[in-house]
């Protein structure tokens, strides 16, 4: 069997992977089997921010294998002390709970705003509730799952844990009425991304940062995605000049070759936190606090947030600049962009296989967007290149619907 073949017979089917096999990488490029190279355009959900296979992030992976990976947090290690401290500097909070994967920060995060709740503001013994917002993604456990508003994520694996509230995106009002004694926190998105790149209005932000004030409730964003650089800016909530009382990271934080994520908050927020209350045990291996130390450093070193700030401007002006009746919309920060398609002319999807047949690889979300967030590392005559080919993947939908008529829906083309 070819490996197309085998991974279709033994992997479960819980994606459904356009058909491409890839076999190595390169800074933003991919390449596949045959030798042929895409402009990455997606980086694994900002995983791959600094580019595949990073020559410092490699050389530190490497140097740190050989000496010492996974002693387990039973002992102290000479790097998860550096690691943390230069992690909680970089975002201005006090202390971090190392954990692997995302949705497991973002459950380590629950876990702290819940403890938070009865420990520090006094909610009655398991009543605290999470107010989160419509459209969120914040992992696949079921108990983040459970306040999804995604059919797909959810139908067939409840029953769901309680104490969960979701209001819509960007509404201030919705949010200050969902708020009562029982709230412990907000945990939030800065910007949605697999919800669409859905950037909320200017100031929602810094309204929710009052309300929190306002009613003692602690202010968590999940930056899994939109940190580390992706919006051009370190960290998204610095864009609207506030500071969360938590926040959680991962994705880019493990520089492109392992999973590292971490809880990083106010020392009152962490403090909850006990010997025995949580763990994890490939957590804060020192692997892990090597490569995530790495990462951060070559975010600094190579000025790849400002790179994010310049040439994601460009993207954004070049997208908007583009005058074709399949784009409905362009919305972005950073390098970080969704392409809203008209439906009437092309599903994303589609539009992600006629990319990926011109040498670039995106990824479609909710059905009508096409993500646009290539490594920060790319470079500008690059970026070109896939922006370039986007537009003639537009204009060759555009002629054929002209041609032949949409295959769904008519299209309404003048
Ligand atoms: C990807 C993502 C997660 C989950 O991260 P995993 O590493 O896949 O578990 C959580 N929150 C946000 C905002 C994400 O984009």
């Amino acid at each position: 069997m070819t490996p197309f073949e085998l991974e279709d017979r033994y992997s479960a089917r819980n994606y459904e992977p356009l058909p491409v096999m890839l076999t190595r990488g390169s800074r933003a490029y991919l390449f596949d089997v045959d030798g042929r190279r895409y402009i990455d355009m997606m980086s694994a959900y900002s995983a791959a921010s600094h580019g595949h296979g990073h020559p410092r992030i490699l050389g530190a992976l490497e140097a740190q294998a050989r000496r010492l990976a996974v002693p387990s947090r039973a002992y102290y290690n000479d790097l998860l002390g550096p690691f943390l401290a230069q992690l909680c500097r970089r975002v201005g909070l006090d202390a971090a709970l190392p954990m692997n994967t995302g949705t497991e920060a973002v459950e380590t995060a629950i876990k702290a705003a819940r403890r938070w709740g009865y420990r520090v503001k006094g909610i009655p013994r398991d009543q605290a509730e999470i107010v989160v917002a419509d459209g969120n993604f914040h992992g696949r456990t079921t108990t983040i799952v459970g306040f999804s508003s995604e059919p797909e994520y959810k139908d067939g694996f409840g029953p769901f844990a309680p104490g969960f509230r979701s209001v819509p995106f960007g509404d201030l009002l919705a949010m200050e009425r969902a708020i009562t004694p029982k709230t412990a926190a907000i945990l939030i998105e800065p910007i949605q991304g697999e919800g669409g790149i859905i950037i909320p209005p200017a100031g929602y932000l810094a309204g929710l940062r009052k309300l929190c004030d306002a009613h003692d409730v602690l202010l968590i964003l999940d930056e899994v995605q939109s940190g580390l650089g992706r919006t051009g800016d370190w960290f998204a909530f610095q864009h609207d000049r506030i500071m969360p009382d938590g926040i959680i990271l991962g994705k880019a934080l493990g520089g492109g070759v392992l999973p590292v994520s971490a809880f990083v908050a106010r020392a009152e927020v962490m403090d909850v936190f006990t010997p025995g209350s949580h763990g994890s045990t490939f957590g804060g291996n020192p692997l892990a606090a090597a490569v995530g130390l790495e990462a951060l450093k070559v975010i600094e070193d190579e000025g790849l947030v400002e790179r994010s700030r310049v040439l994601g401007a460009h993207m954004l002006e070049r997208l908007r600049a583009i005058r074709s009746p399949v784009l409905k919309a362009v919305r972005g920060r950073g390098l970080w962009a969704g392409a809203e398609i008209d439906p009437d002319y092309a599903s994303a999807r589609d539009i992600c296989h006629r990319l990926l047949a011109r040498g670039v690889l995106s990824k479609d979300t909710h059905g009508t967007v096409v993500r646009l967030a290539p490594p920060l590392v790319i470079a500008r005559a690059d970026l070109n290149i896939a922006l370039d080919l986007f537009e003639e993947t537009l204009d060759e939908v555009a002629r054929r619907v002209a041609k032949e008529g949409a295959t769904t829906r008519q299209p309404a083309v003048a």
